[in-house]
């Protein structure tokens, strides 16, 4: 996801270029994460305005069963980066002031949509992501993933519905 500019930037302000998306990048959780749509760049007097509109598919593991699972979001932007050379003569420029801290165009005139997406991805996901709203996560005792299995530390312990009872009753037996 790393387009070159350098011609784009040499026409007038209008000017377009499309890009279709099909690519894997790194995201929150190293691994490779999927980014699918498209990209149009369009000239503008400082730069070039960036539209896109991708579906990123992102692994992330649950945070209460840890197994890894793949999270479905849509990124869409539009967002005006300033050129840090002029095409022309090659001289540097500088943005103008309002472009504090956003985006820019390398000195070769390069768009790197990639860590776009990737600082995307990392604001987007849930902080404790679950694979399944009603993830059952854990057995606190033996580990077992119980969205995949039953397993029997279950049966020892007591029915909840019991527990008051059997306070009752071992209050009175003291
Ligand atoms: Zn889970
Ligand atoms: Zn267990």
């Amino acid at each position: 996801m790393h387009y070159n500019l350098a011609q784009l930037l040499k026409e007038p302000t209008g000017s377009t270029r499309d890009y279709e998306v099909d690519e894997s990048f790194t995201g929150p959780e190293d691994g490779s994460d999927r980014a699918q749509g498209w990209v149009k760049v369009i000239r503008t007097h400082h730069g070039v305005l960036v539209r896109a509109k991708l579906d990123l598919r992102v692994k992330l593991s649950c945070s209460r069963c840890i197994s890894q699972f793949e999270y479905g979001s849509e990124l869409t932007m539009e967002e005006e980066c300033f050129a840090t050379v002029d095409p022309e003569t090659g001289r540097k420029v500088d943005p103008p002031e309002e472009a504090d801290g956003v985006a820019h165009l390398d000195a070769q005139h390069g768009l790197d949509m990639s860590e776009f997406v990737r600082q995307y991805a990392i604001t987007e996901v849930p902080i404790k992501p679950l694979c399944r709203d009603k993830c059952l996560g854990l057995c606190t005792e033996c580990g077992a993933n119980l969205n995949e299995e039953k397993c029997k530390c279950e049966a020892s312990s007591i029915d909840p519905r019991w527990e008051s009872l059997a306070e009752l009753l071992t209050e009175s037996l003291e």
